[in-house]
C-alpha cells in the first residue's frame, strides 16, 4: 500500500503544493498543508513541487519481478471478416522502430477463425514472428477468449513491449489484459519512443484536457503496454518476398469460453463521407465565419473529391455536425491533402491532423500556428481564397 503525509514541523504553509495539485487534494488549514485522501491520487506531483522537503510519499515496493525475462516488441493485429486492419500495419511500422532500437524481435499476434493466412502479409509488412491462434470461437471479437488467448500468450511468452489500436475493440481487449497480467497501460498514445539506456518505452499522450502532452513510463513492471490512436503512425511498408517466422499455438476448449454471445452485426449507415477514410479533407475553422460561409467548403471538398472536417469552434457554433470534427475530442486523421480554412492550429486540432501527407493552411494572421505545420501556408481572407480555390480546381480538373 502507498501512503502520502505532510511532514507538519517543515511544512512552512507557503501553498505551492497547493498550487500544483492538479485535483485539487490539498487545502491550508492553520498554515499547514492538509491532503484529502478522498481526492489524492498519489501522483507525487505535491512531493515534486515542495521545496521543503514537507511531503512524504511512500509506496510499497511491491515482489521484485525479474523484469530481464521480458522481451520483444508485439502488436496485436486486428482482422475483420478476413482483412487485417490498417491500424495493425500502423503499429508494426512503429513497432519495427520500437524493436530496432532495442535490438529485438518485433512479433504480432493474430487472433481469428481462418486467419493463418494473413501471417504472410504480417511479415511483409516487419513482423519477425506471428503468434496465431486459429479458432472457429474465434470468428467475432468476443472479449472473454480473446483476453484469456492473449493473457496467456503474454504469460507464456513475456513480450517487453505490447502494443494496440486504441480502437473499439483494442480498448476493450487489452485493459483487460493489463489487469489480468498485472501491468499498466497508457491509452491513446500520439508517440512512442524507445530509452535505449533503461530500455523504457515513452509513451506520450495528451493529458489535463490536452494542455500538456506527457510522456510516461513503466519502469516496474511488463509487458509495457499502451494503446495507439489510429492514423497517428505511419503504416509500414510493404517488403515483397519478407516472410516471418508462423508460430500456431492451440489450447484447451475452455480457453474459448464466452459468457457473452454475438447475435447479430449491423452495418451503420451513414449518408456523409468519413473523414477517418477520406483522401482529401478540406476542413473550417471559426474564421469562416458563418454556417453560410462554411458551407463553401462543401463544394470545394466535392470538386476534390474529398469530406468536410472542422475544427471544435465550427462544431460549437453549430456550423456542422460533430462527426466531423478532427482532433483531440474529435477524429485522428491522416489524408494525402487537408485543407485548413480559417484555423489556428491550435495543439488540440493538431494531434488531429498533423500527420496529413500534405497540408494547405488559408489563414489571415501570417502568425497563425498552423502555419508551423503546414507544408503550403496562404495568408488572406477564406472568403475570397475558398471560392477562387474552388472555381480554379474546376477549371483545371474539368468539373
Ligand atoms: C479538452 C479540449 C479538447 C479540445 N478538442 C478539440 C478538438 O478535438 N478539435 C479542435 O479543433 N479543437 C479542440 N479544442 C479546442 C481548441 O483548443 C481550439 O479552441 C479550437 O481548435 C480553435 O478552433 P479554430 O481554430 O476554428 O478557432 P480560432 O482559434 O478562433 O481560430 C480562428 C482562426 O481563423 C483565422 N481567421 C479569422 N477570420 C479569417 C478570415 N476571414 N480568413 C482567414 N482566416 C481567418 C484567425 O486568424 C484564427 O487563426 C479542444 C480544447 C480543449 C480544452
Amino acid at each position: 500500500m502507498a501512503s502520502i503525509k505532510i511532514l507538519l514541523d517543515q511544512c512552512t504553509g507557503c501553498t505551492l503544493c497547493v498550487k500544483t495539485c492538479p485535483f485539487g487534494a490539498i487545502h491550508m488549514h492553520e498554515r499547514k498543508a492538509v491532503i484529502d485522501m478522498a481526492k489524492c491520487t498519489l501522483c507525487g506531483s505535491c512531493v515534486a513541487a515542495c521545496k521543503f522537503s514537507a511531503i512524504e510519499l511512500e509506496k510499497a515496493a511491491g515482489p521484485k519481478r525479474d523484469l530481464s525475462a521480458y522481451k520483444d516488441v508485439w502488436v496485436f493485429c486486428e482482422q475483420k471478416k478476413g482483412a487485417v486492419q490498417s491500424i495493425s500495419y500502423e503499429l508494426l511500422g512503429e513497432g519495427r522502430k520500437l524493436a530496432d532500437k532495442l535490438g529485438v524481435s518485433l512479433c504480432a499476434v493474430l487472433l481469428g477463425s481462418g486467419v493463418e493466412d494473413m501471417a504472410a502479409e504480417l511479415g511483409e509488412r516487419g513482423a519477425d514472428k506471428v503468434y496465431v491462434v486459429d479458432h472457429p470461437a474465434l470468428a467475432s471479437y468476443q472479449d472473454d477468449p480473446y483476453t484469456e488467448l492473449l493473457t496467456r500468450l503474454v504469460q507464456e511468452h513475456k513480450p517487453e513491449v505490447l502494443l494496440c489500436g486504441a480502437t473499439t475493440i483494442g480498448r476493450s481487449l487489452v485493459s483487460r489484459v493489463a489487469i489480468k497480467a498485472g501491468a499498466g497501460l497508457t491509452a491513446d498514445c500520439t508517440g512512442l519512443d524507445i530509452d535505449a539506456k533503461e530500455r523504457l518505452l515513452l509513451q506520450t499522450r495528451p493529458a489535463f484536457g490536452g494542455n500538456i502532452m506527457a510522456t510516461i513510463v513503466t519502469p516496474n513492471h511488463r509487458p509495457q503496454m499502451a494503446t495507439v490512436r489510429h492514423k497517428v503512425m505511419k503504416e509500414a511498408p510493404v517488403t515483397k518476398g519478407r516472410s516471418a517466422e508462423v508460430i500456431k499455438k492451440s489450447y484447451p476448449e475452455e480457453a474459448f469460453a464466452s459468457r457473452t454471445k454475438l447475435v447479430d452485426m449491423v452495418a451503420e449507415l451513414s449518408s456523409t463521407v468519413n473523414i477517418s477514410e477520406a483522401d482529401v479533407i478540406v476542413a473550417g475553422g471559426r474564421g469562416m465565419g458563418s454556417k453560410e460561409n462554411f458551407a463553401r467548403l462543401e463544394e470545394l471538398a466535392k470538386v476534390l473529391g474529398g469530406a468536410v472536417g472542422a475544427s471544435r469552434s465550427a462544431v460549437d457554433a453549430d456550423w456542422i455536425p460533430y462527426s466531423h470534427q478532427v482532433g483531440q475530442t474529435g477524429k485522428t486523421v491522416c489524408p494525402k491533402l487537408y485543407i485548413a480554412c480559417g484555423i489556428s492550429g491550435q495543439i488540440q486540432h493538431l494531434i488531429g491532423m498533423q500527420s496529413s501527407k500534405t497540408i494547405v493552411a488559408i489563414n489571415k494572421d501570417p502568425d497563425a500556428p498552423i502555419f508551423k505545420v503546414a507544408t503550403y501556408g496562404i495568408v488572406g481572407d477564406v472568403n475570397d481564397l475558398v471560392p477562387a480555390l474552388t472555381r480554379e480546381f474546376k477549371r483545371v480538373l474539368n468539373k
